[in-house]
């Protein structure tokens, strides 16, 4: 179907100095977990958003000196001419599609603990590294130094182009940055020139964009990647005051402008705190101030939404990180009006979680992401089928419906019966919690393509039995029948069920969801689970009027979240709401409604009136499973080849694990896998023994 006019904006080429993108489509550089350590990786899938249709596709960070060693990250690295065939490599992936490679030249200054090259960190003044509270300091840099790092800047830029790259995005954001910490006034206590008044403190961010310029700016885009508010008020960068100004001292100066807030945390908010297009009213004054092209982000998956970004002056570029990722294809789609293909992220971010534990991203929405080499996985690519088998599938979350998903586009005749009346499992209940809404949409993708598949069909309320799943006549099963929330209280921290759990009733998450209340009045959350649905479970209940406790073996609420930039959201939203939150607590018993708690550390006691919600731990509803394969003659006589779990029936744990596993099992299905081996492809590293 040719694309809608509406969407021609979006697919208007921009010139970029002397580059020009062909369309509109920024993917701005994001951390992936591979970098140098998975290059092929990488490569790989860098090499697939091309294909899919961004106009620029960008490295993540890309450290250039020793000096700014982010290990343990996984990022890449541009420190020497080898480093540069590697990112070559990336850029041939993004020029066979007709991309513009960009890479993002990135010293983290003092937020590095330089664990690895040994080098001393270096930043604007003396001070201990922000990184981890690593117990070593960044030594304040002398002009000689500030000259070192131009000149290793301006190399580096010189080594991107002998790379093959067309942009290099110099960088100062996400208060991780050397520029960024010279231009903050709560890091830069200088007296020189580098120090000071804002024109001082811009100086060194303005040097390497004129040297990077001088350097390679004939030949290549030179983009300013800036923060222009912390959302710090007054403590840090605001958009209103000297984000807007050192914007307008710089505005004619870069080839293009890719403007965010900071930090981090900020910028790629998730959707339980931040909806789409939430940084327009920090970054929409820039277009005001320069004449040059703009890029935005702030999770945009609505094309509709780009092109009124663009109609109302906002942006030129729409640039994003996480639409990207959950689809690689977003343009593609946009260009050839297939809309209904839009897999929208949901903005959960599990792609940073991982990167942030140093391992290969991984994404809720895109199984296929960092598989496209190590498995051969395509986001829109799936090899035929190899039978004629019917499979039958029990459970539409998020595992069955990917499993039906990705056998229906394989070419099978795929059933999916679940016993609710409502499709999607645990993403159907958890985005009806506070704030979650946009969970769903891992459901609305998958439900979106079986309507354009005639042999996938979905049966709800048919809760199947033994009996039934016998009767049906499939030649293979898969059960995604899901796990169930325990109530007593066993998990991480304790092995035995909390005593008085049996006799008086605690509300387990499931029950929370099934709409089932205590009286109104007290309650304890006791969390370890450390992830989300603690906090939710807090969040849910306190705004339905209960007092709320919660209680937590764990250092903070949700210490997991760190890793997908939520924590400090979490806190604070939950501070705001009235709940009280308990560290380092575990529950010790519950009797005739009171719930004593004690501290870990000093074993002191504490008690609180009310009902207890435990967030600990799920098990599988395997069942039906073991009630199938307990009779393998059975079976046989009915025909059916084989039977399976996957998602958490096989083994509870996120979505995004439970979409992988019904990705695999479709990816799999009709090839002989063998279990005693590694069931993707490695890098293997070869030593350089001996002379
Ligand atoms: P996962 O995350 O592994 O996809 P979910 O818990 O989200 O698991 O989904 C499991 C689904 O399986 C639920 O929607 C549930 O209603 C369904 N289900 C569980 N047991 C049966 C059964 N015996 N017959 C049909 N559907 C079932
Ligand atoms: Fe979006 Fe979540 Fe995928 Fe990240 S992991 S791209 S936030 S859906």
């Amino acid at each position: 179907m040719p694309r809608d006019s509406r969407y021609d904006i979006l697919f208007e080429p921009v010139r970029i100095g002397p580059v020009t993108t062909r369309n509109r489509f920024y993917q701005v550089p994001h951390c992936n977990g591979m970098g140098r350590v998975y290059p092929d990786s990488m490569i790989a899938m860098r090499g697939v958003k091309a294909e899919g249709g961004w106009g620029i596709v960008s490295t993540e960070q890309v450290d250039f000196h020793p000096t700014g060693d982010v290990t343990p990250y996984t990022e890449a690295r541009l420190w020497d001419a080898g480093d540069a065939s590697v990112l070559g490599g990336m850029c041939n992936a993004v020029h066979e599609h007709g991309g513009l490679a960009a890479v993002q030249l990135v010293h983290n200054g003092q937020d590095t603990g330089n664990i690895y090259s040994r080098e001393v960190p270096i930043g604007p003044v003396h001070r201990p590294v922000s990184w981890k509270n690593h117990p070593v300091q960044a030594r304040a840099m002398d002009i000689e130094d500030i000259r070192a790092y131009r000149r290793w800047h301006r190399k580096a830029a010189l080594r991107a182009r002998s790379a093959g790259f067309d942009i290099v995005v110099v960088y100062a954001g996400h208060d991780g940055s050397l520029p960024a910490h010279f231009l903050a006034r709560r890091h830069n206590q200088r007296t020189d020139e580098y120090g000071g008044s804002l024109e001082n403190r811009l100086r060194l961010y303005r040097e390497l964009l004129e040297e990077t310029l001088e350097a390679v700016g004939d030949t290549m885009g030179v983009v300013a990647r800036f923060a222009v508010d912390e959302l710090l008020g007054s403590d840090g960068l605001e958009w209103g005051n000297e984000g807007h100004d050192a914007i307008e001292m710089m505005a004619e100066l870069p080839h293009m402008w890719d403007v965010n807030i900071s930090d981090w945390d900020n910028d790629s908010m998730t959707s339980r705190f931040a909806a789409e297009g939430y940084q327009e009213e920090y970054v929409s004054f820039v277009k005001k101030v320069s004449s040059k092209p703009v890029a935005i982000v702030g999770r945009y998956t609505s094309p509709d939404t780009m092109v009124s970004v663009i109609r109302r002056g906002i942006a030129d570029l729409i640039g994003a990180a996480r639409p990207s990722i959950a689809d690689p294809f977003l343009p593609k789609k946009v260009e050839e009006g297939r809309l209904e293909d839009i897999r929208e992220c949901i903005g959960c971010n599990i792609c940073a979680a991982w990167n942030n534990i140093s391992a290969p991203s991984r994404c809720t929405q895109n199984p296929t992401f960092g598989e496209e080499w190590r498995k051969g996985w395509h986001p829109e690519r799936i090899r035929p089928r190899e039978s004629q088998a019917h499979i039958l599938v029990v459970g539409a979350g998020p595992a069955g419906l990917e499993a039906a998903h990705a056998l229906g586009k394989r070419g099978y005749e795929v059933t999916l019966a679940d016993a609710r009346s409502e499709p999607g499992g645990r993403v159907a209940r958890e985005s009806a919690l506070p704030n979650l809404r946009a969970w769903n949409r891992v459901c609305d993708y998958r439900l979106g393509q079986f309507a354009l598949m005639t042999n996938v069909k979905l049966y709800l309320e048919s809760a199947l039995t033994k009996e039934l799943v016998l009767d049906f006549g499939a030649d293979h099963v898969v059960l995604a029948t899901g796990s169930t929330w325990r109530r007593d209280g066993v998990g991480r921290a304790l092995r035995q069920p909390i005593p008085g759990t049996e006799a008086e009733r605690s509300f387990s998450p499931d029950d929370i969801m099934d709409g089932n209340r205590p009286p109104l009045g007290s309650v304890v959350v006791f969390d370890d689970d450390h992830y989300y649905m603690g906090s939710v479970m807090a969040e849910l209940l306190a705004g339905e009027g209960y007092k709320v406790t919660l209680a937590t073996p764990g250092n903070c609420v949700s210490s997991w979240s760190e890793y997908s930039l939520e924590q400090g959201h979490i806190e604070r939203r939950l501070l705001k709401l009235g709940v009280e939150i308990l560290p380092r607590h575990l529950v010790r018993a519950v009797n005739d409604g009171v719930i004593e708690l004690f501290n870990t550390m000093t074993g002191d006691t504490v008690k609180r009136y009310g009902h207890l919600v435990p967030v600990t731990m799920r098990l599988p509803n395997d069942e039906l499973y073991y009630a199938l394969i307990a009779t393998p003659s059975s079976l046989m006589s009915v025909g059916i080849k084989s039977v399976r779990r996957i998602g958490d029936c096989y083994g509870p744990a996120t979505i995004a694990a439970a979409v992988y596993e019904g990705r695999r099992y479709a990816e799999e299905f009709d090839r002989e896998c063998d279990s005693d081996g590694v069931p993707f492809k490695t890098v293997k590293h070869v030593l350089e023994l001996g002379g």
